[in-house]
């Protein structure tokens, strides 16, 4: 009997995109290995295979994949999530798999490494900083101008981005980033820089986020998403996609070639990447690649039509037949206009309950709806949130049809949200939440 083969998936987060590539290995009958840090979270869907390692170690954890797989097979290799892509990339060069240089994928995990790479390449930059956290940064020894937007230097999801306007606003912002990346949570995700925020020019104009795969250094793109709600800030909480994208053919070309020129700046070579643009009338400015897929459930809004992959395919399989080396072409997305809203959170406390879930269910042309917050979960808007309430999908004729739906199904779902009040600490007295 033919070996099976065989594709590492490196994720820091089990859920419903890692259930999505189980599924698709299933299909495909490709044997699917977690490299994980959360192993405690697997209910082992494939026996004892899972690799155990900590990904803030990255070469420790690709020493621990090439000692496991050096003997066996390994086919491809996948990563979802930011933190794991750094791990990936090591354990791929050592094991000869196709995927990213480790100092591209590093790259894309430092903002101000980022920003100083495009600038080098000639793509259009705004002025930028790199500023500690502690202690707190005086604006007006920095040179910088408003309105600026500061950013911790490798956190994802937009978490503690925020605009400034003015001095007043520059130093709320920078307590307020001091006092998040301060959090037990975020410390114990271990991410590099937490001691670093980059301030930057703010961009003014619309965003697009493009979905793309690359092979042997050829960027395709999978779908360009137009984000239809204005992100002016002050904080900056995703809610709709939308592909295919409304602007003109000359612009979305301009975007393909600014991706293109951004991922060959950066180095990144082999595998999906997510990024994401700004766009007004000097052109077209990258804001930040990711050499990873779209996150979590969002890839639901992805289908593919491929004759020879027996018809319509999602994100997740198309991800693993070219990690198997298929699909060096990238078969077109389906002819639908299609849309995702990531459900916003809008304000932070306990949330009490969800009304409406089957109304806007019902709603035509809505796809799929998850609400993925639970009922009595403490809920973070942002700036320092970074989970959405859930996920609504909806496919249409046209990128407007698509787009009126999940805003239609949005407002017939209810969401109660009790604040909960700060108490003293009776011993400290410093204030925390309730419950918390
Ligand atoms: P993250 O990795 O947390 O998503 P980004 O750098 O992509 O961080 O920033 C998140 C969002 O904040 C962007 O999608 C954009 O809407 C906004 N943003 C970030 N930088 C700027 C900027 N310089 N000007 C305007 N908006 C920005």
């Amino acid at each position: 009997m033919r070996e099976k083969q065989r594709v590492l998936l490196f994720a820091a987060k089990l859920g419903y995109q890692t259930r999505s590539f189980e599924e698709a290995a299933q299909k495909l009958g490709v044997e699917l290995v977690y490299v994980t840090d959360r192993c405690h979270e697997l209910d082992d869907p494939w026996g004892d295979g899972a690799v155990a390692v900590q990904f803030e170690a990255a070469e420790a954890a690709a020493q621990t994949v090439m000692e496991k797989f050096r003997a066996g097979r390994v086919d491809g290799i996948l990563a979802v999530g930011d933190r794991p892509t750094i791990a990936a990339a090591y354990a791929a060069r050592g094991l000869g798999v196709a995927y990213n240089h480790p100092a591209s994928v590093q790259a894309c995990r430092s903002k101000l490494r980022t920003r100083e790479i495009f600038r080098e390449a000639g793509l259009r930059t705004p002025w930028f900083v790199g500023v500690a956290v502690n202690p707190p940064a005086e604006p007006a020894l920095l040179g910088i101008s408003y309105p600026c937007v500061l950013k911790p230097m490798s956190l994802s999801a937009s978490q503690g981005v925020i605009r400034a306007n003015s001095r007043e606003e520059f130093a709320e912002a920078a307590e307020r980033i001091r006092q998040l990346l301060a959090l037990p949570e975020i410390r114990a995700k271990k991410e590099e820089n937490l001691s670093q925020l980059i301030v930057e020019e703010y961009i003014p104009g619309r965003e697009v986020a493009v979905e793309g795969l690359l092979t042997e250094g050829r960027l395709q793109v999978l779908a360009i998403f137009d984000k239809p709600d204005a992100l002016e800030g002050p904080y900056f909480e995703e809610t709709i996609y939308v592909t295919p994208s409304r602007l003109s053919g000359e612009v979305q070309r301009e975007i393909v070639r600014c991706a293109s020129a951004a991922v060959g700046a950066l180095g990144l070579t082999h595998g999906p990447i997510h990024a994401e643009f700004r766009i007004n009338e000097e052109g077209v400015w990258p804001l930040e690649v990711a050499p990873r897929p779209i996150g979590g459930m969002c890839a639901r809004a992805l289908q593919f039509v491929s004759e020879r992959c027996g018809g319509t395919i999602g994100l997740e399989e198309l991800l693993l037949r070219h990690a198997l080396g298929e699909m060096k072409e990238v078969p077109p997305r389906e002819a639908r206009a299609s849309a995702a809203m990531m459900i916003p959170v809008p304000k932070s406390g306990m949330l009490e309950q969800v009304v409406g879930e089957e109304q806007a269910r019902r709603t035509k042309g809505v796809t799929e709806l998850f609400i993925t917050a639970r009922v009595k979960d403490t809920i973070t808007a942002w700036p320092e949130g970074s989970s959405y309430l859930g996920f609504l999908f909806a496919k249409g004729e046209t990128p407007e049809e698509a787009e009126a739906t999940v805003r239609a199904a949005h407002a017939k779902l209810r969401f109660t949200i009790t604040p909960q009040l700060p108490v003293e600490h009776p011993v400290t007295g410093q204030f925390h939440k309730a419950g918390s």
